[in-house]
């Protein structure tokens, strides 16, 4: 019998409330928090340790469109 599971969504502290998270899910079902500020900006981990307690690039979710990439991604 097959068992479907949701992927659990890791806990990434500021990430969480962040415009700039993207939660990535394997093909295996790990969840992982993606930092699209990375893509344009070296300062900016892709794959951030966890959780991040604080971050200069944080912004409110309700700052960047959600569908919306970074210049350059
Ligand atoms: S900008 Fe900072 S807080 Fe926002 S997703 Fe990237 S690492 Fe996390």
């Amino acid at each position: 019998m097959a068992v479907t599971r949701e992927p659990v969504r890791p806990h990434a502290g500021l990430c969480d409330s962040c415009a700039w998270q993207r939660v990535v899910v394997s093909g295996r079902g790990s969840a992982f928090s993606l930092c699209r500020r990375a893509a344009a900006d070296p300062r900016f981990p892709k794959y951030p340790a966890l959780p991040v307690r604080a971050c200069a690039g944080h912004e409110a979710e309700a700052a960047v469109p959600a569908d919306d990439d970074p210049p350059g991604a």
